[in-house]
């Protein structure tokens, strides 16, 4: 399977920003603008604005994303959000591992995992991210890391179950930061992670599987990392939230 018959997915990371009224003016604005797009276009954000996101999005070809999940049912889990909670509301996608949860929050490969899995069997869409810190890519263990966190991440995930899994590669050190990897340089990662799901789940599944890079992404670096062979979409931080600059990395996606 080539890279043209991936589906490729931009997914926009709002991370802790837009109250309510920003919310609907973002969206709002996006809706035309990336109305044509040949790529799948999402938009993650907070607990708090899912179901404003949701009722905006109805009818429009953006999809609607959380941050996060917990990986119980429900329980006595003060201040967490179940994935069943999500899909009640209408939610398709959650992003899960994120870097600044891993660094502020302390998610371990193990609590990924668990939460992976309770996002798949609430039927949610996972966009799962991995991605190595600038000490281990300077040691040289970048596809050691990427790795282990993938296979950590998929443990128990069956071929089938795969179809509804997204790698975001996020090197931690190219997040906020502006410092984008080079387009080879995301290349090579996803192409890895790439081999890493080809050895769990076989040849068709591996090329079947849509892997993002993120990173500094934006309206000015988009058109040559989405050129890759591996990299198919993006998850976008600071530039989603800007709905010109959004629309022009979804319109590098629909290429
Ligand atoms: C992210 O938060 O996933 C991200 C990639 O952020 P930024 O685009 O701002 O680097």
């Amino acid at each position: 399977m080539k890279k043209s018959v991936r589906k490729a997915v931009i997914a926009g990371n709002w991370k802790m920003n837009n109250a309510r009224p920003q919310t609907k003016a973002l969206i709002e604005e996006l809706k035309p603008l990336v109305k044509d797009a040949a790529c799948d276009v999402v938009v993650c954000v907070p607990f708090t604005n899912l179901e404003t996101a949701v009722e905006l999005c109805k009818g429009s070809n953006i999809k609607v994303g959380a941050q996060n999940c917990h990986w119980a049912k429900s329980g006595a889990f003060t201040a967490e959000i179940s994935a069943d909670m999500l899909t009640e509301m209408g939610v398709e996608y959650v992003i899960i591992g994120h870097s600044e949860r891993r660094q502020y929050f302390g998610e371990t490969n193990v609590t990924v995992n668990q939460r992976v899995r309770a996002a798949l069997d609430a039927g949610l869409k996972v966009i799962l991210c991995v991605g190595e810190l600038l000490e281990e890519r300077e040691q040289g263990i970048t596809e050691e890391i990427c790795g282990l966190q993938t296979k950590i991440a998929l443990a128990g995930v069956s071929k089938d179950e795969l179809k509804n899994i997204i790698i975001a590669y996020e090197p931690v050190w190219a997040i906020g930061t502006g410092k984008t990897a080079t387009a080879d340089q995301a290349d090579e990662v996803n192409g890895y992670i790439r081999s890493v799901v080809e050895k769990l789940y076989g040849h068709e599944a591996a090329e079947g599987l849509t892997i993002q890079y993120g990173g500094s992404m934006n309206a000015g670096n988009c058109d040559e990392l989405l050129a890759k062979e591996h990299v198919d979409g993006g998850l976008i931080g600071g530039a989603s939230l800007k709905a010109k600059d959004f629309s022009v990395i979804v319109a590098a996606a629909s290429k």
